[in-house]
């Protein structure tokens, strides 16, 4: 078995004394900024003037400039968008850099995909909750925590893999296990996951049921909750109990259809594709076509988002989300970008 690292099994001693630079302000960096300051680190964020930057200064955290930030720190904590990292690294923390400072990342992609090729006199790591930041900061302050990965890419000062686990430990990480890992795996396994069952798959396997069911005549308010609000109540059960767990629950009607339907849905042909997917990442297509599609301003990304938000699954959702007022977003600029 792996070895998983708890709060007992981490010295977070090695962080004293130093000064963090939490690099972006956003999902994952309003998480780790005020996660470590509430464990006692001392924590600088480095975000552009605007809507971030405002927001970090009324959550009472000193900020400033990205390379100001940078300047002061001892362990710089780059939490930009994974397209926009390389640009800002090269004009803004690249020089910055102190022989025997930490290059810290939260996703391997950029330093993995040789976007980001780091000077050798700094600690390289990553530390990647397995969770969105809004979660990471949630379940924090409950007490709680979300699973995280780490790795050393680079170990210059004999300390990387003590300061990564004091890290993942002081936003809340280590509550919950740290696992280690590389950052080819964590790169690969991470874009894996996200496109192939967590949201790609997801997305597509709801839409389908949703289309499936309209397209026969039934009604899409009933298609909605059958194939997309009903989903949170299995996989919480999935979340607390496993899979088998989940089917204790359920009636054995239901748990006949999943046993009988379930591998007819998703059959190996979805597993083939699943391999080409994998494939895709594995040699670098994935990301080379992510990057053109940065350079080129995104015609294909924003098209595709545009046609996916006027779904009628969407139209519908928001509708009856308004009479379900418990079922608040804990994102508002979600609702906002939805209704304009
Ligand atoms: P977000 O998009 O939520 O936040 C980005 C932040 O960077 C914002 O504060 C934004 O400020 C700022 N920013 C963007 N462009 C610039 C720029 N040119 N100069 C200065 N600041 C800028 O990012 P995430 O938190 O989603 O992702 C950060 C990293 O964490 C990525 O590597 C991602 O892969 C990783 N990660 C993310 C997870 C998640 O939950 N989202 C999960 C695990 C890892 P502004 O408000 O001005 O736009
Ligand atoms: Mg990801
Ligand atoms: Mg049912």
């Amino acid at each position: 078995m792996v070895k998983v690292y708890y709060n007992g099994d981490v010295n977070e001693e090695v962080l004293s004394g130093k000064k963090i630079a939490v690099i972006g302000y956003g999902s994952q960096g309003h998480a780790h900024a005020l996660n470590l300051k509430e464990s006692g680190a001392d924590v600088v964020v480095g975000v552009r003037k605007g809507k971030s930057f405002n927001k970090a200064a009324s959550d009472g955290v000193e900020v400033t400039t990205v390379k100001e930030a940078a300047a002061q720190a001892d362990v710089v904590m780059v939490l930009l968008p994974d397209e926009q990292q390389q640009k800002v690294y090269e004009e803004e923390i690249k020089d910055q850099l102190q022989p025997g400072n930490a290059l810290v990342f939260a996703h391997g992609f950029n330093v993995h995909f040789n976007q980001i090729v780091p000077p050798e006199f700094v600690d390289v790591f990553l530390v990647a909750p397995k969770g969105p930041g809004h979660l990471v900061r949630r379940t924090f302050e409950d007490g709680a925590g979300v699973p995280a990965l780490f790795a050393v890419y680079q170990d210059v000062t004999g300390q990387a893999k003590d300061l990564a686990l004091a890290y993942a430990k002081a936003i809340g990480g280590a509550r919950a296990g740290v696992l280690e890992t590389t950052f080819k795996e964590e790169t690969e396994t991470d874009l894996f996951g996200e496109q192939a069952v967590l949201c790609g798959g997801l997305t597509s396997l709801v839409k389908a049921g949703f289309e499936t069911l309209v397209e026969a005549g039934y009604q899409p308010e009933l298609a909605y909750f059958e194939c997309l609000h009903e989903l949170k109540l299995i996989v919480d059960l999935m979340y607390e109990d496993g899979m088998a767990g989940m089917r204790y629950s359920i009636s054995d009607t239901a748990q006949w259809g999943d046993f009988v339907s379930g591998p007819r849905v998703v059959d190996a042909r979805v597993k083939e594709s699943m391999k080409e997917v994998l494939n895709d990442i594995q040699s670098g297509k994935f990301a080379k076509d992510w990057i053109v599609e940065n350079q080129v301003n995104r015609p294909q990304f924003n098209a595709i988002n545009n046609r996916e938000s006027e779904h009628q699954i969407e139209t519908v959702g928001r509708k009856l989300r308004e009479m379900m007022p418990f079922v608040k977003p804990k994102r508002k600029e979600v609702v906002a970008s939805a209704k304009n």
